[in-house]
């Protein structure tokens, strides 16, 4: 048997049985798991029993054969961001990046940077961050450390030169911005603005810390949204529950 232990966030938990849950957990030194925690069932009067959604814990658990469920044996709550839980905005928004990071992730494929981004992000909007600004930035970053960022710097299609400053097209399934005479060839794009692919571009580049405090145009946080959950839903083609809250 080997026991584990390694910070973990918890994205989903049911019901297992009469007393027990399976909890999924994003861990910073195994990736996505699943682990059985006995004993921890929900109360049956809605009151919390156990780990809440969206929780920062220090865990320890049995790694099993492919086949089994992981056993959780222990668990220390090390932050619940209280300060998402009073405020709509802040709380769907977190949902959402908890959603993508479910999503986005296969079981025990580990990458310490997406953990950190995840856990920073949280922090972020638990914080005095602004949930849209922190959402744009977690979506572009975690785009960036899963290998799925944009061509923005020139034509996805044919790699010409694109001038950013103007309006230019996005497609999806090309995987980045388009030259003029690309985007007359191509049918699936959308309009993306010289100001979207400056941001982008600078967003990609920068720490969640450093990106918290930023400030972007409403007009721009519209369109970029729009064309993130475009290129998202291309990538993962379905959409998500928490678009509608967000
Ligand atoms: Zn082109």
């Amino acid at each position: 048997m080997d026991f584990c232990k390694t910070p973990a966030i918890t994205l989903r938990r049911t019901d297992y049985k009469d007393s027990s849950q399976i909890i999924t957990f994003y861990t910073r030194d195994f990736g996505k798991i699943q682990a059985l925690a006995k004993g921890l069932k929900r109360s049956v009067k809605g009151i919390s029993g156990g780990m809440d959604l969206l929780t920062y814990n220090q865990i320890v658990f049995i790694q099993r054969a492919s086949s089994s469920l992981n056993i959780l044996t222990e668990w220390a709550l090390r932050d619940n961001f209280h300060l998402l839980r009073n405020n709509s905005r802040k709380y769907y928004s977190a949902l959402y990046i908890l959603e993508l990071v479910r999503e986005f992730t296969e079981e025990n494929d580990k990458n310490e940077p997406l953990f950190d981004l995840f856990k920073n992000t949280l922090c972020e909007i638990a914080d005095k961050g602004d949930p849209t600004v922190n959402t744009i930035a977690f979506e572009v970053q975690l785009l960036a450390l899963l290998g799925y960022l944009p061509e923005m710097s020139c034509c996805a299609s044919c790699k010409a030169k694109v001038d950013a400053k103007r309006l230019s097209s996005f497609s999806a399934s090309e995987g980045g911005v388009l030259c003029t005479d690309c985007s007359r060839r191509i049918r699936e794009k959308v309009k993306i603005s010289g100001g979207s692919i400056a941001t982008i571009n600078y967003l990609a580049g920068k720490r969640v810390q450093d990106t918290g405090r930023l400030s972007i145009q409403s007009s721009l946080q519209v369109e970029i949204r729009k064309l993130l959950i475009y290129y998202l839903s291309f990538i993962l083609n379905k959409k998500l529950k928490m678009w509608r809250y967000i």
